[in-house]
Order: structure tokens, then sequence, then C-alpha cells
């Protein structure tokens, strides 16, 4: 399926030279949603995933669905400061920004095998933390699912061996 034409851009948005890429115009076609969870599946069933992980908000547009098509357990990663319980934390940078992530130190078992998805990879410092913090933990994590990679800011490099699939290229 051609999901790019259900991504809407928005110039200047939230700052003067950042093209913003929509994705509620996707999430509200539920065929098309669908197919892109399904498309991430097939991906994630080859990697014999414990859980996924997904980063606040959009990761969970992404990363609960996900995991309720393969059948396996949703981890949040937060805001620093969202989360009730003990939590450890990582740093990152943001395409524009600069932010904390963290998560419950529960929420991963030491070995889990863990796949890490979000709507969009631009710098990869989302995707970095977040791997940061599963591993943290003890967790493995073993994929990492988008919708849209921006190639052009090269977070793939942040990801390494990582195995790594994304729906939409710009
Ligand atoms: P990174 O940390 O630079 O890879 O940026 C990715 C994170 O920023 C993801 O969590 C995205 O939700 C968010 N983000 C950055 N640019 C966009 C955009 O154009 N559209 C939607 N989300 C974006």
């Amino acid at each position: 399926m051609d999901f790019k034409q259900y991504i809407r851009v928005i110039p200047d948005y939230p700052q003067p030279g950042i093209r913003f890429k929509d994705i509620t115009t996707l999430l509200k076609e539920g065929a098309v949603y669908q197919a892109a969870i399904e498309e991430l599946a097939a991906f994630a069933k080859q990697l014999d995933v414990d859980l996924i992980a997904g980063p606040e908000a959009r990761g969970f547009v992404v990363g609960a669905p996900l995991a309720y098509a393969l059948g396996v357990g949703f981890v949040p990663i937060r805001k620093s400061g969202k989360l009730p319980y003990e939590s450890i934390k990582a740093e990152y940078d943001l395409e524009y920004g600069k932010d904390a992530l963290a998560v419950h130190v529960d929420a991963v078992q030491p070995g889990q095998r863990v796949l890490i998805a979000d709507d969009l990879l631009a710098t990869g410092g989302t995707i970095s933390s977040s791997i940061n913090l599963i591993n943290q933990l003890g967790g493995q994590v073993v994929g990492a699912a988008f919708f849209i990679e921006l190639t052009y800011l090269e977070g793939r490099k942040k990801l390494g061996e990582i195995p790594t699939t994304t729906l939409v290229q710009y």
C-alpha cells in the first residue's frame, strides 16, 4: 500500500524550517492504519519478540496495536515525571529540543527480547534514549519499527545492527 499519500506534511511546524509529518490523516483511515500495523507485525514476527516498547505519545499509537497484533505485552516509555512507580530515565535530543524519557524499573525482565516502535525516525535521539532504557533494565533490543523515516537525518546510524523497518521514507 502507498502509505505516503495518507501522511500530511505541514510546513514550518512547530518551528520555521521543520516540515512536520502528520500521521493523523493516516490514523483516521481504518483500513490504512490496520494495513500499516500488519506490515510492521509481519516484520516483528520474524524477531521472536517478548515485548513492544513505545515512547510517548505517538509511539503508543504504533506500539500498542502492534503488541496486540502479536499477542505480546506493551511497555510505555514516558516523558520524565509521568510514571507512578519507581523509574529510571535517560536524556535525549529531539529534532527540535531536548527532553528525558523514563520507564518503570520492572517494565522489562533481564533477557527479554524487546522491539521498539514509534511513528517517526528522525535524528534517532528518541530511539537511542529508548534503547538505553531497555538496556539498563537488562532487556535486549532486537528490532525497531516506524511508520516514517527521515533518511536525510541519518537516524539509522544510531540503531547500528538492530534490524529496523520503516513504511515511508522522505
Ligand atoms: P528523533 O528523536 O530526532 O529521531 O525524532 C523522532 C521523534 O520526534 C519521534 O518520537 C516523533 O514522534 C517526533 N517527531 C519528529 N519529527 C516529527 C514529525 O515530522 N512528525 C511527527 N513526529 C515527529
